[in-house]
């Protein structure tokens, strides 16, 4: 089995590191930072995701597993006091594998791709686009963005939109207002829709000023006209225990 190891950088996690080490080194697993059939992910939901993009070209070769380091860990199953269990289950294939698909939209002439999210907006102005649903007209909006969210990011920015919780075994795309004006000239839908996997959204406007934002990152959009997101085909595949519960990260994470 190769395997590689992606940590937080702003917190010390040698000792977690060197624990997942040891017990890989006891199975016989090799370092392969390159090309890894496996990679441990050792820090918090925004470590996770630097992990996927660190290796977004090579996904469909890769299962990747996370040890929560100190944060809630909406992605994560286990903390670091179980890498010595789970690393022996892996060995023995004592686990079961998710697969989630990614977002995408079109930058230029490159496809990038998101976990959790992809939005557009303006933090001290308003942004007026329309909003096609399947090359339809759907709205013309007025506020500070929208956010398109996949399952996996719903407990992200999306939830603290007001949008919905999704399961992870649902196939959906959800859009989200962020800060919507409604008055007698503006007047969008005013609460998150869900929509199914095939459906793509488009944003029609002038984007000037504006940020086109996806996971941890985001960039000037100032000469887009269009920008077009949809599910992708590509999926992240990540290991689970056999006793996997979608409800459990979200009472963790969210109910006291
Ligand atoms: P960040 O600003 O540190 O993340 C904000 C918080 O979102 C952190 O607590 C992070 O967990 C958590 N988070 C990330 N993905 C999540 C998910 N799928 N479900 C539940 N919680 C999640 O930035 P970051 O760590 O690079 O993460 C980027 C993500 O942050 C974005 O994709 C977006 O979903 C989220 N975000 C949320 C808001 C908001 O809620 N107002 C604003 C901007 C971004 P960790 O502490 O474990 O990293
Ligand atoms: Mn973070």
């Amino acid at each position: 089995m190769k395997f590689a190891v992606f940590t937080k950088t702003d917190k010390d996690v040698s000792k977690e590191v060197n624990s997942v080490l040891k017990e890989c080194d006891r199975y016989g697993f090799i370092k392969d930072e390159d090309n890894p059939e496996i990679v441990f992910v050792l820090g918090g939901d925004g470590t996770f995701l630097k992990a996927i993009h660190h290796y977004v070209d090579k996904l469909e070769s890769i299962k990747f597993i996370g040890f929560r380091c100190g944060t809630l860990g909406f992605f994560y199953d286990y903390s670091k006091d179980d890498i010595p269990v789970v690393i022996k289950n892996i060995l023995d294939e004592k686990y079961i594998v998710k697969s989630h698909n990614l977002l995408e939209f079109l930058a230029g002439d490159k496809i990038i791709y998101a976990v959790n999210e992809i939005g557009v907006a303006h933090t001290f102005h308003s942004l007026e686009c329309l909003v096609k649903i399947n090359g339809e007209a759907f709205e013309q909006y007025n506020g500070n963005g929208l956010l398109v969210s996949s399952p996996l990011g719903s407990t992200g920015y999306n939830k603290s939109l007001g949008g919905a919780i999704i399961s992870h075994d649902l196939e959906t795309i959800q859009l989200t207002e962020i800060s919507s004006i409604h008055n007698n000239l503006y007047n969008s839908l005013g609460s998150s829709l869900i929509l199914g996997k095939d459906s793509i959204i488009t944003f029609e406007g002038d984007f000037k000023g504006a940020k086109i934002g996806y996971d941890h990152w985001s960039y000037n959009c100032d000469d887009e006209k269009i920008i077009e997101i949809k599910y992708s085909d590509r999926k992240v595949s990540i290991i689970h225990g056999a006793d996997y519960n979608y409800l459990n990260p979200v009472k963790r994470s969210f109910i006291k």
